[in-house]
Formats: C-alpha cells, structure tokens, sequence
C-alpha cells in the first residue's frame, strides 16, 4: 500500500530478508501488538509483529494472523517471548499455532531460542531473536536463527542485568555476529535510524515510538503521556529479582520501585505489577492505573503520527542526517551541518 509520493525503498539485509520497504521492524509489545498495530506498520512499509501471548489462547491467536491478514497483504511476523510469568502459558501450543497459520517470520525473545527455532527453521520460517547481550546473539545464530535484534538498555520492558547502552552494544554485536543484526532501544527518529545504521545494525526494532501512532490500539490518554514524559520519566523495576523491566514512571512504578528498596519478594509487589492489571489501564486510560512499559525514546516523542507518516519521516530524516555528516569529510570552505 505504497503511493508515488512514498521515498525510495532502502536496501539492506534486513529488507531483503523479510521482504519490507524499509528496515523498521515494530517489536513485540504486550497488550498492543494486535492486527491494528502490526497491519499498520506493514502497511507503511515496515514489519508489524502481532504479540502472541496478548491472546488468551492459541485458538484466539489463530483468529488474530487472520484478523491481520485481512488487513494487510504485506509481510508480518508474530512475536513469542518466553519470560517470568504468573500463570505459565502453554508456549508450544502457541508455536504450533504461528506455524500452523502459515506465518513466515518469528520473533523470539526472553529466554534461549534454540528449542523454538529449530521448529520454526524446520517449518519454513524465518526467524529473528531478540536478546539483550552479545554472547545471547552468538547462541542465537548458533542456533540458527536469521538475524538478531539486540536490545540496548534504554529499551522499554526486559533490558536485562549487563545495562549496556545501545552505543556500545549495538556495535560489539556487529563486530562479533555474521547474521544481520536490527538495533532496539531508544530509538524513534531518523538520527537513530542513521545511528543505527552507522554502529553496524542493518535495521530497527522500535516499540514505544509506535505506541505514540494514530494506529496504535491504546487509549488517547496513554499516548499523550507517552508525549508528555521526558527521557528522565522511565523507571526501572524487578531489579532486586533480577528481571528488570523499564516501564513508564507514574504512581505504580514508584510504588514498586520504593517497595522493592525496603526488600521484598514477588509476592509483595504482584498486585501492582500483574499483565491484567496493567491492560486494565491502558484500555481504560488511567495512566497511574498500573504498569505501562515504555523506554527513554519517550524524551524524543513529540507528537501522534500514522504510521506511515513515522516511517517517511524517519527514512527522510535518516538520510538527511547522514548526507549532513558526509559533508564533514574532506576538504571543504563550509563548515557542514548535521540536518
Ligand atoms: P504477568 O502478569 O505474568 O507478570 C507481570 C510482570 O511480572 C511481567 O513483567 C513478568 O515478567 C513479571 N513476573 C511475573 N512473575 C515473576 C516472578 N516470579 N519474578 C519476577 N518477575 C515476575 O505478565 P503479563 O503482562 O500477563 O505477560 C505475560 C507474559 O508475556 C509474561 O511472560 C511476560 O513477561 C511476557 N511479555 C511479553 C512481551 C512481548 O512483547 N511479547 C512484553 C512483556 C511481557
């Protein structure tokens, strides 16, 4: 769903790999990776990626990939994240329903992919994996998956215990990894499409800038604060179990936060934190109502764009942003300027 007014296609690993216009990939995101969210994004020409576990089964996942498709003719992929959870989910079965629906691309996350990705490989489809650390990277593509996407600690939800920004972890990945590699974390604009570019990623996964998009199935409310926040208004919790998450700062993430300071076990704090209770705020708006994930990018968002106007944006700022640095090699009288 491309018109002439649309930029040129890019070319890269990543694009060739999963058949897309442009190297921006919509990451997994509970409770808002649903066909609104991923059609849309393919739609604009990038991946949209539904969220497996935001259906409460197998059977309803099934009836989403058909729900999208109607809605998109354009390549997507379905994300499945293996994590700490309350009520464990039956992980395989959900697998079997992405493969059985004739999905061609995966996003694994959370644990190691190796059981997964072998099904997956062997069904066809291609696989990307997103980890937070180079030596996960190296057992992903030993595993065999196709590419990875490395998250750098400014990303929103899991950025894991090694807190390495996206600065340094982007580029040791791409010193280290042969697969393609696509940058997450903090990233929402065309400088961190270039940037990304530039440290060696071939491709970005972007999952809070796609919250703020007139598309995205969430609350006015929850968009405006995502607007609102600064890149100092994200707070990180389940430090002290290990599983840390940067969510949005409002009254529950402080609440969590303060708790766990004076000590305390998953069971104090499950009552703030729970998926439910968290969903129960996005649909209904009440931004201090419970846990919204979001990353530091929010210091970058500004505004509530289609999706389509984000990708034009981007890819036309991107290119700006590294013709203005070009000009800073050479012999030259002016001095460049970065756009
Ligand atoms: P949930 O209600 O089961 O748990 C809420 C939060 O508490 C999650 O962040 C979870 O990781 C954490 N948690 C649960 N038990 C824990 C424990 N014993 N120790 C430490 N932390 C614990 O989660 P949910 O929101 O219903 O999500 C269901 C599943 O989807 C979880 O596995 C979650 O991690 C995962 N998830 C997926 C995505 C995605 O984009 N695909 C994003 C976030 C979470």
């Amino acid at each position: 769903m491309t018109t002439q007014a649309d930029l040129p296609p890019m070319r890269t690993r990543v694009t060739d790999l999963l058949g897309i216009r442009y190297p921006i990939i919509q990451g997994g995101m509970q409770w808002v990776g649903y066909a609104e969210m991923a059609s849309a994004v393919s739609n604009a020409g990038g991946l949209g990626i539904l969220t497996a576990l935001s259906q409460s089964s197998p059977d309803e996942l099934r009836k989403e990939i058909t729900r999208c498709r109607e809605m998109t003719d354009q390549p997507f992929g379905v994300n499945l994240t293996i994590l700490p959870t309350i009520n464990p989910p039956p992980y395989s079965e959900y697998l079997d329903a992405i493969i059985d629906s004739g999905v061609k691309i995966l996003e694994t996350a959370g644990s190691d992919p190796k059981e997964f990705t072998t099904k997956a490989k062997a069904a066809g489809l291609t696989v990307i994996h997103k980890c937070v650390a180079v030596r996960h990277a190296l057992s992903a593509e030993r595993a065999g998956v196709d590419a990875v996407s490395i998250d750098g600690f400014e990303c929103a939800g899991h950025p894991g215990e090694d807190d390495i920004g996206g600065l340094i972890l982007i580029p040791s990945a791409a010193r280290r990894v042969s697969i393609p590699i696509i940058a997450s974390g903090g990233i929402g604009d065309g400088r961190g499409l270039a940037a990304a570019l530039a440290l060696g990623a071939e491709g970005v996964n972007m999952g809070t800038r796609f919250c703020a998009t007139q598309e995205a199935p969430l609350h006015p409310n929850v968009k405006q604060a995502l607007v609102d926040a600064t890149e100092r208004d994200t707070r990180l919790i389940f430090r002290t179990l290990h599983n840390t998450a940067r969510v949005l700062k409002n009254a529950v993430s402080v609440e969590v936060v303060e708790t766990e300071k004076a000590g305390c076990e998953f069971e104090d704090i499950r009552h703030l934190v729970s998926g439910a209770r968290g969903k129960q705020a996005l649909d209904a708006g009440e931004t201090d109502g419970g846990i919204i994930s979001a990353g530091q990018i929010v210091g970058l968002i500004d505004d509530i764009p289609t999706c389509k106007e984000l990708l034009q944006r981007m890819v036309r700022d991107a290119q700006a942003a590294i013709t203005g640095a070009s000009a800073m090699f050479g012999e030259t009288d002016d001095v460049a300027q970065v756009a």
